[in-house]
């Protein structure tokens, strides 16, 4: 299997802070916040870790302590007692003022060319990475489902060595692939994992 890097946010990509609790299953509390947590995202975790050969990696502009917590409960209920390897990076991790991520404090430069953020806000990252980041928007139809797709559909072609470089793929089927195929093929790899 060919490595590549899958780097999730969390607000926003993987769930949402809510004031009224519409599903107690899908929501964590924490701390005086309720969390619900977006539909498809516990099989998107598996698939995603499963690429990963069991790891997974999050970059948050939450609080250390609040990433920590928010994230064991997340991969308790995805994961149940199997366990998986991951890295949290937190506020205090970012590398520019105020918030900029920077892919680099995670991967060595030359692991670019494979490595993708997943990440609701379109102006969060490294101006010099753009390409790095595929934007997620879960209130619309470019959710979980079509982000899988769009990692799936991409994944393979990376893996047949259509192209050596994976965010260069990622980025042509996300403008050129129909994204209503997208979705449905999203859905379908969640449904099996
Ligand atoms: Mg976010």
């Amino acid at each position: 299997m060919k490595k590549i890097n899958i780097i999730l946010d969390i607000d926003n990509t993987l769930v949402k802070t809510i004031k009224k609790v519409k599903n107690p299953k899908s929501t964590i509390y924490q701390d005086g916040v309720y969390y619900e947590i977006y539909p498809g995202c516990l099989q998107f975790l598996r698939y995603v870790a499963k690429l990963m050969n069991n790891y997974l990696i999050f970059f948050s502009n939450g609080t250390k302590q609040r990433n920590d917590d928010l994230i064991k409960e997340l991969l308790t209920r995805a994961f149940n007692k199997k366990s998986v390897k991951f890295e949290i990076y937190s506020r205090a991790d970012h590398c520019f003022s105020p918030i900029t991520k920077n892919l680099t404090i995670i991967v060595p430069k030359d692991q670019l060319n494979r490595t993708i953020l997943i990440d609701d806000d379109p102006y969060i990252i490294e101006n010099s990475q753009k390409k790095n980041m595929i934007v997620i928007n879960n209130e619309t139809r470019r959710n979980l489902y079509h982000i899988t797709g769009l990692i799936k559909f991409s994944y393979e072609l990376y893996e047949n060595n259509y192209h050596p470089n994976f965010v260069e793929i990622i980025n042509l089927i996300d403008g050129y692939i129909e994204s209503k195929q997208i979705y449905e093929e999203g859905k379908l790899q969640l449904s099996r994992v």
